[in-house]
């Protein structure tokens, strides 16, 4: 515990009040609130080395493009890329997962050929795949989850035909916590030539994500679940596989020479994906919050959240009318339902007692479908929560169970 207060000193936002009580915050799957050392990078950037990056000669321009740059050095070794080509800046995990479609989807799919997804998709790794239903004639395959909200590899192996181009899938789920086998996953669908894509949105604020270990091609995470700035995210892929795929945005930086009679030439990946000016104030508070979170060490958070997310569990298990969804073993999150109260109404009701968890359909209205639900309360933890946060949440549902129930 006292470890956790130590961090949670580290985050201005958690000593304020709501609505007259002190703060519980347990959303932190739809977005992790900022230590001080990120907010101050992002402010000293603004204050005192702010310029725009790439294009300019002079010092302030040439020291932000620097330290931009050293940026993509710091997520290569942070997730273990084998090259700082491999990582293109993008604005969020939605935001990849698009830039891929739109290239992957151009370069390697045709008519007929097919996607396999999973049931526990969030809808940013399900939508922009059904686009190209419609616009290239594939075909989107589902792989359904098992009730505790495991996958199945032998469902897996039984889906995948000559037809298959690529799997996209969760590292861990928004909803269910469930820890994908990725590297088994991989290894699997390399068998049969197929390329993976992991959506690394919810996992990589809770474990050492190494991207050589998992063998995976692509793989996508958004800076604010890591304790960074909005608006910023990260795409890795294989550089051979990189290389092989034709720009999607167009415009500045991503050109080697534009000519009105003669066309445009493109430039070198990554930059060829990073049309425009970048957000160079979230790349930087990025690359503070992956040195805040290495500091700490992922061994240690680990440790941590693993004994915090058990106690949740456990604790929501202990009240009778609580209904837990997706497997005991998980990372970060607990979705459940309390009797047959609607979430929204739990959610509101929380809120008067300070708490903030998530509630609705979470983006995976094919997961509540399973379920046969709309929606689902989802508590979710990270480094700063600790058991008394768990406490008032859990005795903040009993109340609300005997005034609503
Ligand atoms: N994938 C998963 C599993 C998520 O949890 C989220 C956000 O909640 C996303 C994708 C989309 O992330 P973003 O909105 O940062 O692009």
């Amino acid at each position: 515990m006292e470890q956790a207060a130590i961090w949670r000193d580290d985050f201005p936002a958690l000593t304020q009040e709501v609505n007259n009580r002190p703060l519980v915050y347990l959303d932190s799957a739809a977005s992790a609130q900022k230590p001080l050392s990120v907010i101050e990078s992002v402010s000293q950037f603004y204050r005192h080395e702010y310029a725009a990056v790439h294009r300019g000669i002079h010092t302030l321009s040439a020291q932000a493009t620097e330290h931009m740059e050293l940026v993509r050095d710091k997520v290569c070794t942070f997730i273990n890329a084998s090259q700082r080509e491999e990582i293109i800046f993008v604005n969020g995990t939605t935001h990849g997962i698009n830039l891929i479609a739109n290239t992957f989807g151009k370069q390697h799919l045709a008519q007929g050929d097919e996607i396999i997804i999973s049931e526990m998709e969030h809808h940013a790794n399900i939508v922009p795949w059904q686009m190209l239903e419609h616009t290239l004639g594939i075909k989107v395959v589902v792989w359904q989850i098992e009730n505790d909200g495991s996958l199945c590899l032998d469902k897996l192996r039984a889906l995948i035909t000559s037809r298959t181009r690529l799997l996209a899938i969760a590292h861990v789920s928004n909803v269910l916590g469930t820890v994908n086998p990725i590297q088994e996953i991989t290894s699997l669908a390399h068998q049969f030539g197929v390329k993976v894509l992991v959506d690394g949105a919810q996992a990589i604020m809770h474990q050492h994500v190494d991207v050589q270990a998992l063998n995976c091609d692509f793989y996508v995470f958004s800076g604010h679940k890591l304790y960074g700035p909005t608006g910023i995210g990260v795409l890795y892929g294989k550089k051979a596989l990189l290389d092989t795929l034709p720009p999607w945005e167009g415009g500045g930086s991503m050109i080697q020479n534009v000519d009105l009679e003669h066309g445009t030439s493109y430039n070198r990946v990554p930059w060829r994906f990073e049309a425009g000016s970048p957000n160079v104030a979230g790349i930087i508070g990025l690359g503070q919050a992956i040195d805040y979170l290495l500091n700490i060490g992922f061994e240690q958070i680990h440790q941590y959240e693993t004994m915090l997310v058990n106690y949740l569990y456990k604790q929501l298990q202990s009240i009778p009318s609580v209904h837990i969804y997706g497997p005991e073993v998980r990372a970060g999150v607990v979705a459940f339902n309390l009797g047959e109260l609607h979430a929204f109404d739990v959610g509101s009701f929380l809120d008067k007692y300070g708490v903030a968890i998530r509630t609705g359909h979470h983006c995976a209205q094919p997961l509540m479908k399973h379920y046969g639900v709309t929606s689902m309360c989802r508590a979710s933890i990270a480094i700063y929560n600790t058991q008394q946060d768990i406490d008032t949440l859990v005795t903040s549902l009993k109340r609300i169970q005997t005034l609503l129930g």
